[in-house]
């Protein structure tokens, strides 16, 4: 039998590259990347590439589990989806009736477009204001900072660019569309500053790395702004006519010296200035940052830094700098109006678990540490109900234990994933969810901003889409008003503007956007002023810094000089090529690459703590010990120690710390201070103490 070949797109992660499925005798046989795709352009990663045997894994969810023993115990009951969907309207009933609507949370993982919306749209439909997400610690602070400065979210023109600076990123792991571009940049001749304290792949092909301190990139910034304005190195023109604030920044950066911010940065300032100097001159330039600098107390403010960055330097909207795209002809993921925003009012909102942190206003989500808080401590009112969808927050939120604790506290919580994970471990239903390659739907490319199709090409067991699993729950539970008949219709209504319907979508596979130049030449930039705010008039109104102002992070070397007695190194974490966040250790490919959770480490700070290559080592501070195999390493600084992210061990889950014996998050911290903005817990920087096992 022939090869027939389908257009879709991976959804593994929310880059969303374009893909070919091979199909035979009916069923998929390869996966490839499309290289049509202005997304990825023919190129995947290993994740993207697993999706048949993810697919076919028998780990796998395939039907909906009710659990029959302890939580944590993994004793299940299979039952139907008519009995999982009709118990979870029960109890979710029943807590609504004795403790209100807002005693539910909904929770999403790793952003995945329109299943977003679709658990919002439920949260509001069934009237609770919690709604949480990983956003405070990815992505948000840096959308945020963008809004806020110049009205619209940047994205680095790397076709037309001379200067890519890449702060905090590693596009190798994270984003493929990123890196093909990138890497095509410099291909071509295009500059690299690199800054990362991990030699990560684009480090070592940088004109500059910049290896500094863990947690001080803030401090950073405010040095290469101060050395940018002092030796007159911005655009004069740019700054005079299209930004408020030059004055107050300049003499606020004052104070920031390459010298005074060497001693906590840990990068020389030769370093410091050759970096402004290479960035500012070589013209156009681009600046693309990461989770890096997303993760600490300063996570908004540095990302405010990186935008005054692009201003002082002129390369806001232009060709090969920052720009903006065209807007995509589909009802977008983030609509308030597809949420179903309007149904709670103000007060309602006022009323949900975070509103008392006071952030900057607008933030879609209740903080982690706010729903331990609530679980645990009962404060400032009780969760009694949990639904959480893609997500495992056990790994990937800072102080596991404490998020383990609250799951296996919460009187009923409801899980929907693909693989049985620890926290679906806690779930009193367990509900399974289908791949990309098991649904029809639409998905909005994040850095190529491309409207795709995805195209259902098998059926696993009884897995099913987000998309159908909401829909069918509202209907269960009278409200399949605001729902829709199916999730073809759902499919149609997010096509209108485009003017096509699902199936005549199929033919055409994608809409690419397309790139702004000069946006802000007619009508100026959106912010109040019509300017780019470097000193920033929202954030005055708000009550929030202005200008950002270095803060030194808890547990630091800087900030508790006693705790670094006991505990006188830096840990960070780094994600890589085969895994995304804590998803994939159960797949055979994947963990072939990357069979074991890895703590890097400079040989001889690995000497002077007994540790030996290819051992077990412990990384431990006052919330516990982990333990990775060590990988000795020259270009990691001595006083440094980088560990992955996201490990745990799906193989051992009869030992009761397969969760945690290698995940990183038992030793990170979410208590107080973390970011006001946005509520970033401090997740990079942390002390920590090394020894052999
Ligand atoms: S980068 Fe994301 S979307 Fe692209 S192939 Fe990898 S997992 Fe799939």
């Amino acid at each position: 039998m022939s090869i027939e070949q389908i257009k879709s797109s991976c959804l593994f992660c929310s880059a969303g590259c374009g893909i070919i499925i091979d199909m035979k005798d009916g069923k998929p046989v390869k996966i490839s990347g499309d290289p049509d795709s202005p997304v990825n352009k023919g190129v995947m990663c290993p994740v993207g590439m697993s999706a048949i045997e993810q697919s076919k894994n028998p780990n796998r969810l395939k039907y909906p589990l009710k659990r029959i023993g302890k939580k944590g115990e993994g004793k299940w009951e299979r039952i139907s989806w008519d009995e999982a969907l009709d118990t979870i309207a029960e109890k979710l009933g029943n807590i609504k009736e004795k403790h209100g609507a807002k005693s539910v949370l909904f929770m999403r993982g790793g952003t995945k477009g329109y299943n977003d919306s679709v658990l919002l749209r439920f949260a509001n439909a069934f009237g609770s204001p919690n709604t949480s997400m990983a956003a405070p610690i990815c992505f948000l602070p840096t959308l945020r900072a963008h809004f806020t400065t110049y009205g619209y979210w940047s994205m680095p023109d790397y076709e037309n660019t001379d200067c890519i600076m890449m702060w905090g990123v590693n596009g190798k792991a994270t984003s493929i569309p990123d890196s093909v571009r990138s890497a095509n940049a410099n291909s071509n001749g295009a500059k690299l500053i690199v800054i990362d304290p991990f030699e990560s792949y684009y480090a070592k092909k940088a004109d500059i790395w910049v290896k500094l301190r863990p947690g001080s990139d803030l401090a950073l910034a405010l040095a290469i702004i101060n050395v940018i304005i002092e030796e007159n190195l911005y655009d004069k023109d740019f700054v005079e006519n299209w930004t408020v604030g030059f004055d107050k920044l300049k003499k606020h950066v004052k104070e920031y010296t390459p010298e005074k911010m060497s001693e906590i940065t840990w990068v020389s300032p030769e370093t410091i200035r050759e970096v402004a100097r290479l960035y500012s001159k070589t013209s156009p330039a681009c600046l693309i940052s990461g989770n890096g600098i997303e993760q600490s107390l300063n996570s908004f403010q540095t990302a405010r830094a990186t935008c005054i960055l692009r201003a002082l330097t002129g390369n806001l909207s232009k060709k090969g700098g920052d720009i903006d795209w065209d807007e995509l002809p589909v009802v977008s993921a983030a609509s308030r109006e597809l949420w179903l925003n309007g149904l709670l009012s103000d007060e309602d909102r006022s009323q949900s678990i975070s509103a008392s942190e006071k952030m900057l206003p607008g933030n879609p989500y209740e903080l982690h540490q706010d729903i331990t808080k609530s679980i645990l401590d009962g404060e400032p009112y009780k969760l009694h109900g949990m639904f959480i969808t893609g997500g495992n927050p056990v790994q990937s939120h800072a102080d596991s234990q404490r998020i383990y604790d609250a799951l296996k506290e919460v009187d009923f919580l409801v899980v929907n994933e693909h693989y049985m994970t620890a926290t679906a471990n806690l779930a009193d239903i367990v509900l399974p969810a289908a791949t990309h390659l098991e649904h029809d739907r639409i998905h909005v490319a994040e850095f190529v901003p491309t409207l795709s199709i995805i195209q259902k090409v098998t059926q696993v067991e009884e897995c099913r889409s987000d998309i159908d699993i909401f829909n069918d729950l509202a209907h269960k539970m009278g409200m399949g008003d605001l729902f829709w008949k199916n999730s073809k219709e759902f499919l149609d209504h997010l096509l209108e503007p485009s003017g096509m319907n699902f199936d005549e979508f199929r033919k055409v596979g994608f809409i690419a956007s397309k790139k702004k130049y000069d946006i802000y030449k007619e009508n100026g930039f959106d912010t109040p002023s019509n300017k780019v705010e470097l000193y920033s008039s929202l954030l005055e109104d708000w009550g929030f810094d202005p200008l950002p102002i270095h803060k030194e992070q808890p547990e630091s070397p800087f900030s508790e000089p006693e705790l670094a007695k006991e505990y006188p190194l830096v840990m960070t974490s780094v994600k890589l090529i085969p895994y995304k966040h804590s998803a994939g250790r159960q797949v055979e490919s994947l963990r072939k690459i990357h069979p074991e959770p890895l703590a890097r480490i400079n040989p001889k700070t690995a000497k002077e703590y007994g540790i030996i290559d290819k051992e077990i080592m412990i990384v431990e501070n006052k919330r516990g010990k982990v333990k990775f195999r060590a990988k000795l390493m020259e270009s990691v600084d001595p006083r440094v120690v980088i560990v992955d992210y996201g490990w745990w061990y799906p193989e051992k889950e009869k030992e009761e710390d397969y969760w945690s014996k290698s995940n990183v998050n038992m030793l990170t911290f979410s208590g107080k201070p973390y970011a006001s903005e946005m509520g970033s817990s401090t997740i990079r920087g942390l002390l920590c103490k090394v020894s052999p096992e």
